[in-house]
C-alpha cells in the first residue's frame, strides 16, 4: 500500500491543492497527523476535503484549540487570533468533526500516526535527544509525527540516532529504503506551513510494501494564501511567514 502523508495543513488550500496534484497517481490511502486548521483563511474547504479524503485522521493542538477543547491562554497572541477567527469562521458541522477527532498515537498498517509525539500530542521532537526520549514508545517500529513543521526524522539504530535529511532547495524528492528491524520517527513537513527555511509545501510518500519512504517539496501559489490571510485580517505575519518558510 501507498500511503500519502500529510500533516500541519493549517487551512492553507492552495499549498493542500499544490501537493493533491503533485502526489496524483503516487498513492493509495492517506493519513493526516494533525493542525489541519489554525493560521491559514481555509478552513473549511480543508476540512471538507479531509474529511471527504483521509480516512486515517489524528487532531493536533490546533485542531484542539479552533474545537473548543483547550484553553487559548496556552497559545501566543498570533496562534490565539487565528484560533478565535477560526472558530468565529468555520461551518459548525466541521467544528464539530474537529472535535471528535482522536488523540494520536493511532495505529494505521503496521506504523503509527502522532501529532506531537506518540508521549505527548503537544510535545516538539526537534533534537536527536527528543527523539531517544521517545523512542521506547513507538511500537510499531515507524511513526509518522508534525507539530514542529520540520520537515525529515531520525533512525533509531542500536548505535545511535541518525538524521534523515529533507530534500535540498534545489531537488524537489529525497527517498530512502528504511530497514525493518530500526525505529523510525518521520515528519512529513508542513502542508501549509514550513518552517525549515523552504517555502515549497512539504509530505511524504511511504511504499509499505516496498519500505520507500520519499520526502517531497512542491512549490504553490504563496501569494494567493497569502491575499486571503491578509483580507480576512488574520495578524499579517502569518501571511508574510510563508513566502519564506520560517
Ligand atoms: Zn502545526
Amino acid at each position: 500500500m501507498r500511503y500519502l502523508i500529510l500533516s500541519d495543513v493549517h487551512a492553507n488550500w492552495e499549498a493542500l491543492q499544490a501537493v493533491v496534484a503533485d502526489a496524483r497517481g503516487l498513492w493509495d490511502r492517506a493519513v493526516c497527523c494533525g493542525d489541519l486548521v489554525g493560521y491559514g483563511a481555509d478552513p473549511d474547504v480543508v476540512t471538507t476535503w479531509v474529511r471527504q479524503n483521509v480516512p486515517e485522521v489524528i487532531r493536533g493542538n490546533h485542531d484542539k484549540a479552533c474545537a473548543g477543547l483547550e484553553d487559548l491562554d496556552w497559545f501566543n497572541p498570533v496562534a490565539r487570533a487565528s484560533a478565535v477567527w477560526t472558530i468565529e469562521t468555520m461551518d459548525q458541522r466541521n467544528v464539530d468533526w474537529l472535535r471528535a477527532l482522536p488523540e494520536g498515537p493511532l495505529a494505521v498498517d503496521g506504523f503509527e500516526i502522532a501529532h506531537g509525539s506518540p508521549l505527548d500530542e503537544d510535545e516538539y521532537v526537534v533534537t536527536e535527544q527528543d527523539a531517544e526520549q521517545v523512542r521506547p514508545y513507538i511500537d510499531s517500529g515507524t511513526c509518522f509525527f508534525g507539530h514542529t513543521h520540520l520537515q525529515g526524522g531520525f533512525l533509531c539504530h542500536r548505535n545511535g540516532i541518525m538524521r534523515l535529511r529533507r530534500p535540498p532547495a534545489e531537488s524537489a524528492t529525497e527517498t530512502f529504503e528504511l530497514e525493518s528491524d530500526t525505529v523510525y520517527l518521520i515528519n512529513p513537513g508542513s502542508v501549509g506551513q514550513p518552517r525549515d527555511n523552504d517555502p515549497r509545501a512539504a509530505y511524504a510518500i511511504w511504499d509499505s510494501e516496498r519500505r520507500l519512504l520519499t520526502f517531497r517539496r512542491v512549490p504553490y501559489d504563496v501569494s494567493s494564501a497569502q491575499e486571503k490571510i491578509l483580507r480576512a485580517g488574520l495578524p499579517e505575519m502569518l501571511a508574510f511567514r510563508l513566502a519564506s518558510g520560517k
